[in-house]
């Protein structure tokens, strides 16, 4: 017997249990099982894992499924909240970075007046447009320091998420 007649022995056996295998196919697997002592093991073999595998299989129930939808969908809205947490951060630093840049601006532009007027030296400008940098900064911690409870988690994160699903429908 030749290497080939095993091969088409083995990829026969194979697919006998998948799909249909020709009449003819069947028939000359059959004589070459009854001679063939390696591949009559093969096929053994290959009919009790499939049996084996029939057996074992489970359908899952319905809670089974309900379960998982539910962990799929709670993970879904975490991962929704997660992107949207992500967009009002990056809100958050634009807006940051502009207000920073107009109140360094506003100081460069009549910080010299302003202490002036309030009678401060005038060498306090230059080092205050650094101050003024920071101070939207600090006016944003400050706030977020004074009322700890942060409306960006929960349900403003949850509203954000919503609407962007809403959108997709
Ligand atoms: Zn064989």
């Amino acid at each position: 017997m030749t290497n080939r007649e095993h091969e088409r022995a083995l990829d026969l056996i194979t697919r006998r249990g998948v799909e249909d295998v020709a009449a003819a196919d069947a028939a000359w697997l059959e004589s070459h099982l009854t001679a063939c002592a390696d591949c009559s093991e093969y096929a053994a073999l290959a009919n009790s894992t499939g049996r084996l595998l029939r057996a074992v299989a489970i359908t899952a129930s319905p809670a089974l499924v309900a379960t998982t939808q539910a962990r799929l969908r709670a993970r879904a809205t975490y991962l929704q909240e997660q992107r949207s947490r992500m967009v009002l951060i990056a809100m958050s630093f634009c807006i940051g970075a502009m207000s920073s840049a107009l109140s360094a601006w506003l100081w460069w532009r009549f910080g010299g007046w302003v202490a002036r007027h309030v009678g401060l030296p005038s060498a306090i400008v230059e080092p205050g447009i650094l101050l003024f940098l920071l101070l939207p900064a600090i006016v944003i911690a400050g706030l977020l320091l004074a009322f700890p409870h942060p409306i960006f988690e929960g349900s403003l994160m949850l509203a954000l998420a919503r609407e962007h699903e809403g959108e997709k429908r």
